[in-house]
């Protein structure tokens, strides 16, 4: 019998998990049973992609940058990528500035909803911490991200998943010196990386095949602690202002997969889907990053040289549907509570979102800290920011599933784009976990 396709088995665990969860909010012991016996199986699965991430970037950026023989191929792949992720990203914040200013979410709010999400959320631990994360990143100076992204120790960079810009950082330095010193000289050291990347590609393979149970489990534990669906039908227009807009950027990405990079748009969506899917379960593109390398790279085709580059910088830097969510939220707040929002503060809100967007960490929840930065920088009165992230925290975390799915849909496009520009998008070369299984046996 011909197997299913691993994005219809995700899709399935998926499915089943959501019902799961509905099934145990109607008993009383179903939210207990579900974090107690069901959770613990998907933070397995995501520590198991988040313990390779590490050495993944390592060997393939190492990999990559020792295959281009090249140092200025390098600096062009850099520069386009760079260009383009911002192009991206500002489409993404215009697209959600035009349709929250079109479709008016927060107008339509009584008071008494306002009244109701203030009075449930503003002292919940959920906004509090929030709120103290992004008084922490407000007291950096404008260039502490350069200072940030240098290491001064490699190893503790390489032990700390939340160091991936430093890991990068060190990763090219090391790759640029190995071309420096020449092939012959450079090469012990490369045969040990190429190596490493394909036994951490496998372990990818590996960790897949247990991908449907765990996202079974991933959505159960999210289904039984959401918040009452009253308070999130009050959210519902707020919420799908921010879903079509995500939805209107994986047009976009369809348009410039078709129109620059020539292939169907259907195709890549396909190709890609596993890594959506556990994007959407997970809300984190650093813990989604081994599989859309492995997806990128094998199933559509981009060579290393440029993959390795553009996905692990862009799951850090380029954050579209966060920056939509961004654009969206900061003015539907500011409607709601009646903020007057001039051109000039969404041109600057424009200006904050790609910049907190790169800021923004790439694990659950990180967007809506940085909302507060975009939030100050239009002059928003201090006294009411936990107001406004009380008021649209209860739909926060479905709305990261949807923006972390756009997030990394968005890497993979300009990884095309980029491969395509410069002669780097190939065939596909697909390998199942099971290819060498007869000389093991
Ligand atoms: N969860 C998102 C990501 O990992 C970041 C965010 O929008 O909160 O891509």
């Amino acid at each position: 019998m011909k197997k299913l396709e691993l994005h219809w088995q995700i899709l399935i665990g998926m499915v089943l998990g959501l019902l799961f969860g509905f099934g145990m909010t109607y008993t009383d012991w179903g939210k207990e049973f579900v974090t107690d016996w069901i959770s613990p199986l998907g933070t397995i699965f995501i520590k198991l992609l988040k313990l390779i991430a590490i050495p993944l970037i390592l060997a393939s950026l190492i990999k990559g940058i020792s295959d281009l023989k090249d140092i200025s191929k390098f600096r062009n792949i850099g520069l386009r990528t760079i260009v383009i992720y911002i192009g991206t990203t500002t489409v993404a914040i215009v697209l959600g500035l035009v349709l929250v200013n079109v479709m008016q979410p927060g107008d339509g709010i009584s008071e008494e909803t306002i009244d109701k999400l203030t009075s449930t959320y503003v002292n919940d631990s959920g906004v509090t911490s929030k709120m103290e994360e992004a008084s922490r990143q407000k007291e950096s100076g404008p260039l502490s991200f350069l200072e940030d992204m240098v290491p001064d120790n490699a190893f503790a960079a390489l032990g700390n998943n939340q160091l991936m810009l430093q890991v990068i950082f060190f990763t090219i330095f090391m790759g640029i010196s190995m071309l420096l010193i020449g092939e012959e000289k450079a090469k012990p050291l490369k045969r040990i990386f190429d190596s490493l990347n394909d036994v951490v590609l496998k372990m990818v393979d590996l960790i897949m095949l247990i991908a449907p149970v765990a996202v079974f489990a991933l959505l159960a534990s999210v289904v039984v602690s959401s918040s009452d669906p009253e308070i999130l039908l009050a959210l519902l227009k707020y919420a799908g202002v921010v879903i079509l807009g995500l939805l209107l950027m994986i047009v976009f990405y369809c348009i410039l997969v078709s129109v620059y990079a020539k292939k169907n748009p259907l195709w890549f969506l396909k190709q890609l889907s596993p890594a959506q899917l556990l994007a959407f379960s997970t809300s984190s593109s650093a813990a989604t990053l081994p599989v859309t390398m492995e997806r990128v790279e094998e199933h559509i085709g981009v060579d290393k040289e440029v993959s390795s580059f553009v996905l692990p910088v862009g799951a850090t830097i380029n954050m579209d549907g966060t920056s939509l969510y961004q654009g969206v939220a900061a003015v539907f707040i500011a409607q709601a509570l009646s903020f007057d929002l001039p051109l000039s503060a969404q041109l600057t809100i424009v200006l904050t979102a790609l910049l907190a967007s790169i800021g923004t960490a790439a694990v659950p929840g990180a967007g809506m800290v940085m909302l507060v930065i975009v939030l100050e920088s239009v002059g928003f009165p201090a006294d009411k920011y936990a107001i406004g992230l009380a008021l649209i925290f209860a739909v926060d975390r479905p709305l990261d599933m949807f923006r972390t799915v756009i997030n990394i849909t968005g890497d993979a496009t300009v990884s095309m784009v980029v491969a395509k520009s410069v002669g780097k998008l190939g065939k596909p070369h697909v390998r199942n976990w099971d290819d060498h299984l007869d000389e093991v046996k």
